[in-house]
């Protein structure tokens, strides 16, 4: 019979999930030679993933080879592996993001060349002249652009996006209300630094969630 292969099945949010959960291993092996504790943690990692990611049979058995993972390098080489698998962020042009942000005359795009689109959630870029940042997010199959302000000072706090603890800034959006002329403004810290928040989000329906909420009149 034919060997079924897999499709890509992961988010890169589902990604970020196991590279955590990964970490949380790797860091048990390291700092324990108790068998027991690192199947229990073993155990935390499988109820973890399971409870976030909805997989078949084969894509399970693909992911639980991080339970045979014993040091980093082999970690590594899981992650790796795993590549193939993550489905990316769809593809942004600058005509897109122009399309996007219409009503902004002269913005800075981001560097799009250097992005990997396979290891982000949503794109965002700062144009550190005019204060603001631009966030590009997937919604049902569409690109959707949010622009926000941001504050310059950053202070510790809880990210609304990543829901990590983190240098956080101010990020004030204001969307057009029901009533001609008037504004219903946002205001929330997120990560100042959106390209390692996006290395955090393990769970892209939250991000969307938030991104929802900040563009409600
Ligand atoms: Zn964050």
């Amino acid at each position: 019979m034919e060997k079924q292969t897999i499709q890509p099945f992961l988010t890169v949010a589902n990604y970020h999930l196991i590279e955590q959960q990964l970490n949380k291993i790797l860091n048990a092996l390291a700092t324990s030679n108790d068998n027991n504790i690192i199947q229990a943690v073993r155990g935390i990692v499988d109820t973890e993933i399971t409870a976030n990611i909805t997989m078949t049979t084969d894509e399970t058995q693909l992911i639980e080879q991080l339970f045979s993972v014993t040091d980093r390098a082999q970690g590594e080489a899981y992650l790796v592996s795993l590549k193939p698998y993550v489905i990316p962020f769809k593809t942004v042009t600058a005509s897109n993001i122009k399309s996007l942000f219409k009503k902004e005359k002269k913005f800075k795009l981001p560097a799009l060349e250097e992005l990997d689109f396979q290891h982000i959630c949503f794109l965002a870029w700062d144009d550190l002249g005019t204060h603001r940042k631009y966030v590009i997010i997937e919604q049902d199959d569409k690109l959707k652009g949010i622009k926000g302000t941001i504050n310059n000072g950053t202070v510790k706090g809880i990210c609304a996006i990543c829901n990590r603890h983190a240098d956080v800034a101010l990020f004030t959006t204001s969307v057009k209300g029901k009533i001609v002329g008037t504004f219903t403004s946002h205001s929330n810290y997120i990560c100042a630094d959106s390209q390692q928040c996006n290395q955090h989000v393990t769970d892209i329906h939250k991000t969307i969630e938030f991104f929802d909420r900040i563009t409600q009149k």
